[in-house]
């Protein structure tokens, strides 16, 4: 009778640890998600900075970003937003060499999450419309 009772203990407290773990794995998994949606609004508000920046300097093709670089560039376009500040989950952004491509188009940072995985999730990030720029 004592063995049998150690032994629903055991297996209790057991199940008590592992739905703690996956309970905390699924909070863990939630708040990766919401930086990864943090990151996608900041992309997009980056990318629309871009675009002033490129209208008022008159960017043509290939446009150089002036000195400085994109963080002195973007800056006066954006409210409440560095940017330099990076992605809210860490690390920097990846700003292309030059503000516009051969055709003129902007070009958007991309963030250094966007190919990684939250768990054993088994899309990247970006394929989940996660780190990247929202359509
Ligand atoms: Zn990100």
């Amino acid at each position: 009778m004592r063995i049998l009772l150690v032994a629903l203990l055991l297996t209790a407290a057991a199940g008590a640890g592992l739905y703690g773990y996956s309970h905390y794995q699924g909070l863990e998994r939630t708040r990766q998600e919401a930086l990864g949606r943090q990151c996608s609004e900041r992309l997009a508000a980056l990318r629309e900075a871009a675009e002033r920046y490129a209208l008022a300097s008159q960017a043509g093709a290939e446009a150089a970003w002036p000195q400085g670089g994109p963080a002195a560039a973007l800056a006066p376009y954006l409210v409440g937003l560095d940017p330099a500040a990076g992605c809210p989950a860490g690390g920097d952004y990846r700003f292309p060499p030059t503000v516009t491509d051969k055709d003129g188009r902007i070009l958007p940072p991309a963030c250094p999450h966007e190919s990684e995985t939250i768990g054993k999730s088994e899309l990247p990030n970006g394929r989940r419309g996660l780190h990247v720029l929202p359509p």
